[in-house]
């Protein structure tokens, strides 16, 4: 089942990014009425899985999610991820880099916020904006942008040979849906807070950004890394499309619970 999904979903050569052709508003096949008892499931088994993985400690799981302002990188967190042991994720939420930060190279706070083993790292932003922002906004020669591909792609490749294992999620809104959903932030009073005025001008660039991400997706997705396009129009197609192939990919990793000691045996606890 995982694996038809993301077969579908992949950036791969034979399957470029064409974000233009790509559906915002797919509904993969499945109903809304079936997809919440669906999702709770595939989180269970999540949950499940994820126990062995933290009680292994051998490898990782590192999950990237990006997308534009509203495409619900926060929903998603919120919806699915909450579904595992909290001991044993680590979400991190990449911002304009600050102080410190901006002392060192760009992949150095990246590389300091990797999950250790055992642990599932959720990427809310990542990397990925130190290409795509300096490129939209020309803050940097194009020499600078073009060649952090090449760093990209090694920095991960490096991480996987080391024992983790990378998913990429573009959660692809259309233009329009983006528009309700930041009318609705401004308006209600609960959400007003999330507002950000670097989304309108963001907002402004999305012919640049569609250029930016499309280039992005072609240039880092490989078998071994893969990004998928997840259709996001819909909240719990975007839900239930991620969950299943993070489900998918836990179940491939197979983490194992460590063997009792020998000397375990016959242990009376008194
Ligand atoms: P948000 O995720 O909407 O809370 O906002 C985070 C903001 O930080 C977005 O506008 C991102 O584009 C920006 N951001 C995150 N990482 C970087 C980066 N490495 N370089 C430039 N801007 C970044
Ligand atoms: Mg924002």
């Amino acid at each position: 089942m995982g694996e038809t999904l993301k077969r579908k979903l992949v950036v791969s050569s034979t399957r470029p990014p064409d974000l233009e052709n790509r559906p915002t508003n797919d509904t993969l096949g499945w109903d809304k009425d079936s997809a919440k008892g669906e999702l709770a499931k595939v989180i269970g088994e999540m949950a499940f899985i994820q126990h062995r993985l933290l009680a292994e400690a051998k490898q990782s799981l590192l999950i990237v999610l990006q997308g534009r302002d509203a495409s619900g990188k926060d929903g998603l967190v919120r919806h699915v991820m909450t579904g595992m042991n909290p001991a044993g994720v680590r979400v991190v939420n990449f911002k304009v880099p600050a102080g410190v930060e901006r002392m060192h190279d760009y992949l150095w706070r990246v590389h300091a916020a990797c999950p250790a083993r055992g642990e599932v790292g959720v990427w809310n932003r990542s990397h990925y904006e130190d290409i795509l922002v300096p490129r939209v906004k020309n803050l940097v020669s194009e020499d600078v942008w073009t060649r952090r591909y090449r760093h990209v792609r090694d920095f991960e490749q490096m991480l996987v040979d080391e024992g983790t294992t990378i998913l990429k999620f573009y959660l692809h809104v259309s233009h329009e849906v983006q528009r309700q959903r930041l009318q609705k932030r401004v308006d209600n009073p609960e959400s007003a807070w999330k507002h950000d005025p670097s989304d309108l001008s963001d907002r402004e660039l999305w012919p640049k950004y569609s250029e930016a991400y499309t280039d992005v997706l072609a240039q880092t997705s490989r078998p071994a890394v893969p990004w998928f396009v997840v259709p996001a129009d819909f909240k719990w197609v975007r839900d239930l499309a991620v969950a299943k192939i993070v489900l998918e990919t836990l179940r491939t990793m197979n983490p194992q619970l460590p063997k009792p000691d020998k000397s375990m045996k016959g242990i009376v606890v008194v």
